[in-house]
């Protein structure tokens, strides 16, 4: 018998499948809004100035590729802690923030999954419901029991979030909680910051442990604005937790895997020895990260000028996708439909449209349009050119 005999095929990722399905389909007017990526009017993944104005600089000074150290890049774990806690962070000037360079935000995610294994070995993690689809199984990877926690209210389209404090309320001390920064992924319905000091304060005095993911600093409404819950959770008092961020999308770098995992520890000693024991953990699994995109974010955010030329391109991406969200809106009512108004308020790149599973497939057969079944879809895949046809599409299924 041979070893892999008794190895069954598992099912694919439903959201990649649908990008196969999409790439299958011959109709000119088809469009994708399965996709967590950001797509620029021509329906490409943008390269931002200050990426290509970087690399020309790297390139021309042809640096040879050693190794980088376990942790990563320094100046780029450095660039990454202020930008993540704020240049004028009391938790990085105390040295109680280990920020380490992964393998995108999933690294940050697995890496992390694996430190708290060691010291919360019993704990349960719960994670939003619904949240994105591999929080369960990262956590779950690493061990840990995963459940849900009350989050999307599908009535107001908005956070139910007297759900959201009894459901935190009942969980055991000592449980992870994974909660996400701003832009939350699938449903685009975020916590104020009122409601976010209500959470930190819950998290202090219920013992529970916060595993922020930070995928999306940047795209709802700025740079220290999208960073509020890091700063709240830290201002309420906890000694002890984790910031997981990527760079995938706010600098449009996906397939370089950019991320980095911040763990906060009680005091400057804790702190170190938490790194060392992220190191070895890295060591274990894949020994170092790679030096091209964290050369490039680390150059970017370490010049003055090149960074304020990303901050601008930046902030040109989360504006067109709000004004992405308004012409949506804005069509559909004129058609109609005053009832998806609610898109609007949502934040970042997706929307959870409201659309049932019935009229995610007739959009599909219909007119080409694909979402996930669960009636996500990507406002960032969206452009001035599709927004008629899209509109009137989501019309037509929901009548
Ligand atoms: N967390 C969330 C909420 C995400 O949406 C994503 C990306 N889709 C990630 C983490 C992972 O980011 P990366 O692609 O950098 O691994």
């Amino acid at each position: 018998m041979s070893v892999f005999a008794h190895v069954e095929q598992v099912p694919g990722d439903p959201i990649l499948g649908l990008t196969d399905a999409y790439n299958a389909d011959s109709r000119a007017t088809k469009v994708n809004l399965g996709v967590g990526i950001y797509y620029d009017e021509d329906g490409r993944i943008p390269l931002l100035a200050a990426v290509r104005k970087i690399e020309e600089q790297l390139a021309a000074a042809g640096r040879p590729r050693g190794y980088l150290p376990i942790d990563g890049l320094a100046t780029y774990t450095n660039a990454t802690r202020a930008l993540v806690f704020g240049a004028e962070s009391e938790l990085v000037a105390a040295g109680r923030v280990a920020t380490t360079q992964t393998i995108g935000g999933s690294g940050a995610l697995r890496v992390g999954a694996e430190l708290l294994a060691q010291s919360l070995p019993h704990a349960t993690v719960a994670i939003s419901n619904p949240s994105w689809e591999n929080h369960r199984a990262v956590f779950g990877a690493a061990g840990f029991t995963v459940k849900d926690y009350t989050y999307f209210d599908a009535a107001t389209h908005g956070v139910d979030f007297d759900g959201m404090l009894a459901d935190l309320a009942k969980l055991e001390p000592g449980t992870v909680v994974l909660l996400h920064a701003c832009c939350h992924n699938p449903t685009g319905a975020d916590l104020s910051q009122a409601q976010w000091k209500q959470v930190a304060a819950l998290l202090k005095e219920r013992g529970l442990f916060p595993f922020i993911d930070m995928a999306y600093q940047g795209f709802d409404k700025g740079i220290a604005e999208d960073g509020a819950a890091v700063r709240i959770v830290a201002e309420a008092g906890i000694d002890s937790f984790i910031v997981a961020n990527s760079y995938s999308k706010s600098f449009s770098l996906y397939g370089e895997r950019v991320g980095a995992l911040s763990v906060v520890a009680a005091d400057a000693g804790q702190t170190k020895a938490v790194q060392s024991h992220i190191k070895r953990i890295i060591r274990t699994i894949y020994s170092s990260p790679s030096t091209h995109g964290a050369a490039l974010v680390a150059g970017v955010l370490g010049s003055s000028e090149l960074r304020a030329l990303w901050e601008d391109e930046l902030g040109q991406m989360r504006t067109r996708i709000q004004d992405l969200r308004s012409g949506l809106v804005n069509k559909l009512a004129e058609l109609g439909a005053p009832e998806f108004n609610f898109i609007q308020q949502q934040a970042g790149m997706f929307s959870y449209s409201g659309l049932s599973r019935e009229q995610v497939e007739k959009l599909r057969q219909d007119y080409g349009i694909y979402a996930v079944g669960t009636g996500r879809i990507c406002v960032a895949a969206l452009s001035s050119k599709s927004l008629d046809y899209v509109a009137k599409a989501v019309y037509e299924v929901s009548r």
